[in-house]
């Protein structure tokens, strides 16, 4: 692709969104970031809109996006991510999930353009292999409370795979496990940003069920360049992109108590519905086909976090 080309980013305002609009713009991209701001924030892209590369575009992927310029790569990130915001209006998730996906599909078809879908580790839900390798079909409860986020992602991929059989459309799906890093809003719910909270402001630390499931915990920067190579390599995927490192949910609380140098105490609490038990990427995929795989290890991220946290807490 002409690195001129333009790059549409959905859900460029959020976590992960606003970390990719950065990075392509960065390479020399034109980015168009399209977000209805209802988990991102303008906040996170402030210090890239002078930049003239950049256009922000407020939008709702589940209507149809029509643009006076063509796009040549887009990244669909446009979903909540965390339980609390896409169990708010679960019907708005599925929307977004396959209204959205069509849309983004269709915006693609139009342009000629590759469409990268944000999918998710979701979709193995609780898992019954471990590690998660690509072939494996999941464990998903079709009604439960998480079902809107990880049937929907479910669906998302289904429709990738069919507008590219159907329609030539070239895609390229990417399973991402829990990513953590600056720029997760303070009120997203998931487990790093909360404990880190706790942890600064001396609160219980709230662990949900006895804290031994596990989840392997991927930085922000990391993430993003494995999206950006896979966008740009042969593979369709589906590709698992995550951070091996597997760690109880109860000594993530430790760790984090430790870094903060925190009082807070650790309490229990009711385990959410279909709450995986267990959960850890084979990367082995990623590293065969877009020689990626994780640089920052968890020490080195959860302190750039910490600190980002801090600031927020002292700006107010
Ligand atoms: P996030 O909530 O910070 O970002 C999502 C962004 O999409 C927000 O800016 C939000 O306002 C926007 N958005 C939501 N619905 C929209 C809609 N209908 N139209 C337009 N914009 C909309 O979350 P994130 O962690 O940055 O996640 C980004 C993507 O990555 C999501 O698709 C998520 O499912 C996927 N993902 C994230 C993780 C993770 O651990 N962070 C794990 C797996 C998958
Ligand atoms: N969790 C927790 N306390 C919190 C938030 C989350 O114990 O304050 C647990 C949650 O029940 C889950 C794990 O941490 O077992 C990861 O939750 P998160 O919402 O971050 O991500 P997901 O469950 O989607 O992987």
């Amino acid at each position: 692709m002409d690195s001129h080309s333009n790059v549409l980013i959905t859900g460029g305002a959020g976590f992960i969104g606003s970390h990719l609009c950065e990075f392509l713009l960065g390479k020399g991209h034109k980015v168009i970031a399209v977000d209805n701001l209802f988990t991102g924030s303008k906040e996170n892209i402030k210090h890239l809109l002078a930049n003239p590369n950049l256009r922000f575009v407020p939008h709702d992927i589940i209507d149809p996006l029509y643009l006076h310029e063509g796009v040549g790569q887009i990244y669909n990130l446009a979903c909540p991510a965390a339980p609390v915001h896409y169990q708010f209006n679960a019907i708005r998730t599925i929307k977004a999930n396959t209204m959205g996906v069509i849309n983004m599909l269709g915006l693609a078809k139009l342009n000629k353009a590759r469409i990268l879908q944000a999918s998710t580790s979701e979709i193995y839900g609780d898992p019954l292999e471990h590690p998660q390798k690509e072939t494996y079909k999941g464990n998903v409860n079709p009604i439960g409370i998480r079902a809107c986020y990880d049937e929907g992602k479910r669906v998302a991929e289904t429709l990738m795979f069919d507008y590219h059989r159907q329609h030539s459309v070239e895609i390229r799906v990417a399973r991402i496990f829990n990513t953590y890093g600056p720029r997760i809003a303070q009120n997203d719910g998931r487990v790093v940003s909360n404990f880190i909270l706790q942890a600064i402001r001396g609160e219980p630390i709230t662990i949900y069920g006895d804290g031994l499931q596990t989840r392997s915990f991927c930085y922000v920067s990391d993430m993003v360049e494995g999206l950006y190579k896979l966008m740009n390599s042969n593979t369709a995927g589906p590709v698992n992109l995550g951070n091996p490192t597997e760690l109880s949910i109860i000594d993530i609380a430790r760790k984090i108590i430790s870094l903060t140098n925190s009082q807070s105490k650790i309490i229990f609490m009711p385990l959410p519905a279909d709450d995986p038990y267990k959960r850890k990427p084979d990367i082995t995929l990623a590293k065969e086909k877009l020689g990626w795989e994780p640089k920052v290890d968890l020490d080195t991220g959860l302190k750039q976090t910490i600190d980002y946290f801090k600031k927020q807490l002292e700006q107010k």
